[in-house]
């Protein structure tokens, strides 16, 4: 803890980073390295002796560097995005630098209280209904965990009080959980550690998960005496960012005593627009929601928002109170350690404060639309291109799917790898309902429409080679 060498050292780390920074757009998005390749470049053990902190700057080029895929080069169009700006590095800096660990409201007053404050800004930026309680989050498969297993808490007291003698172990067996055939794979992987049934609903052409189905899967499975107790609709999807009919999903859940909850990691940074509220209409019949600010809003991994309507489940399912975690404010301040798996928590909420206070809701919706605008260039490029077609077209926010028309699930795969071996640009695919489909999702803050008309131009030159040797 050497103050003097925090300076001199933040300072190198900072141009690194800040040149970095001016560079990305000249580096290939994707390392040219093959597995294995950092063993070689380093020593076998770690240092006996202490090194100098500018040796270690002056290696990173050399080793770490080498083997990045650059998530914000503005030719990145794989995934989803992933925030990042300098007001979110550096409220992770004084994350960092506070380095405190926030489990309770004594642990760090204001990590608690500054996450409850930023967590009702995000609520009314979102206009979400005032029934959600503040609260945060680390990621969006944690959401998926936490409700779930709060849910399973909730459904366990109700079927307690008919029969006092039911014990978890038996309930389980029943428990059937469902999520549409489009949801991310974070759903299977909860289930399977909360160790429940999952049935996926089948989505309709567009990928859409709607009532009937659900409605259907719940006769069905009553008829085998399970008991349906969560379903997870997702508003925008991993593959095609479809948006499932929440409004018709969530008056099922209501008369079915269904826990609704909602997972828009990547859309839901859209709803601070208010043009795009629209998506989210039912959002009175949900339980609990949650969207990714790191994904689109700016803000670098990790910082995923949730919000409950009831916290009691929350409470229930991971109350654990071992004297040495007690404080006298227990009872007036929520204490964060029971809507997670760890104890330990970090300073996120200083990252969404920093963001909000830097680029403003203004700033913030200015940013999410032109990406959208990006994606409605990239679509027009591929509707007046007769080779294209775009699929499974959703509401256009910042991902286009396309792929050749009447082209085999071969033809497409081989366009796809020529394109990421080509390494200009990086796209990855999806395989929706039997067809292999490209996925081109704007990115980067730096993606401005050059880089736009310079992927196009790639993806033309590309795939007129392709379709003139085949
Ligand atoms: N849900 C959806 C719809 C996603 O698209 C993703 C990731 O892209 C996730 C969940 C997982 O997010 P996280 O990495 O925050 O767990």
């Amino acid at each position: 803890m050497d103050p003097d060498q925090l300076m001199s050292c933040g300072q190198m780390m900072l141009k690194f980073v800040a040149d970095y920074w001016k560079t990305i757009e000249n580096r290939s998005v994707l390392p040219s390295i093959q597995p294995g390749y950092l063993r070689p470049l380093l020593p076998s053990h770690a240092p006996e002796k202490p090194e100098q902190f500018s040796q270690i700057i002056n290696d990173l080029e050399s080793t770490i560097m080498r083997g990045v895929t650059h998530w914000h080069s503005p030719h990145f169009y794989a995934y989803f995005p992933t925030g990042n700006s300098y007001a979110a590095v550096c409220a992770d800096i004084l994350s960092a630098g506070i380095a405190c660990i926030g489990f309770s409201w004594i642990a760090s007053p204001s990590c608690t209280e500054l996450e409850v404050i930023v967590m009702d800004w995000l609520a009314q930026a979102l206009d979400l209904p005032e029934f959600f309680l503040s609260t945060g989050n680390g990621t969006a498969s944690e959401a998926t965990l936490v409700t779930l297993l709060a849910a399973r808490s909730k459904i366990f007291c109700q079927m307690q009080k008919k029969d006092p003698n039911i014990t978890l172990g038996k309930l389980l067996d029943q428990l059937i959980v469902y999520c549409s055939d489009q949801a991310h794979s974070s759903v299977d992987k909860a289930t399977l550690i909360v160790g429940c049934k999952i049935r996926k609903i089948v989505s309709d052409d567009n990928c859409v998960m709607k009532a009937a189905q659900l409605k259907q899967a719940i006769i069905e499975d009553r008829a085998k005496n399970l008991i349906p107790f969560f379903l997870v609709a997702t508003l925008g999807t991993t593959a095609t960012c479809a948006f499932d009919d929440i409004a018709g999903l969530g008056k099922v859940c209501q008369d079915e005593n269904i826990w609704l909850h909602i997972d828009a990691a990547y859309a839901g940074s859209a709803f601070i627009c208010p043009e795009y509220r629209y998506l989210f209409d039912g959002i009175e019949y949900v339980d609990s929601f949650s969207f990714n600010p790191h994904k689109w809003m700016l803000v670098n991994f990790d910082c995923s928002a949730m919000w409950v309507k009831d916290r009691t489940y929350f409470i229930n399912a991971f109350n654990v109170d071992p004297l040495y975690l007690k404080h006298d404010y227990q009872n007036v301040a929520p204490d964060y350690r029971h809507w997670q798996i760890p104890l330990g928590r970090r300073f996120r909420s200083l990252k969404l404060w920093f963001v909000f206070r830097i680029h403003g809701i203004s700033g913030i919706r200015k940013y999410i639309r032109k990406h959208i605008e990006l994606a409605k260039l990239f679509i027009n490029y591929i509707e007046n291109d007769k080779r294209f077609e775009i699929v499974f077209p959703s509401t256009t926010l910042g991902l286009v799917c396309f792929c050749l028309k009447n082209g085999s699930n071969e033809l497409n795969e081989k366009l796809l790898k020529s394109l990421n071996e080509d390494k200009r640009i990086y796209l990855v695919p999806s395989m929706v309902k039997g067809r292999f489909i490209l996925r081109f999702a704007i990115c980067s803050y730096l993606t401005e429409v050059k880089h736009v008309d310079y992927a196009w131009t790639v993806i033309n030159e590309i795939t007129t080679k392709l379709l003139t040797k085949t």
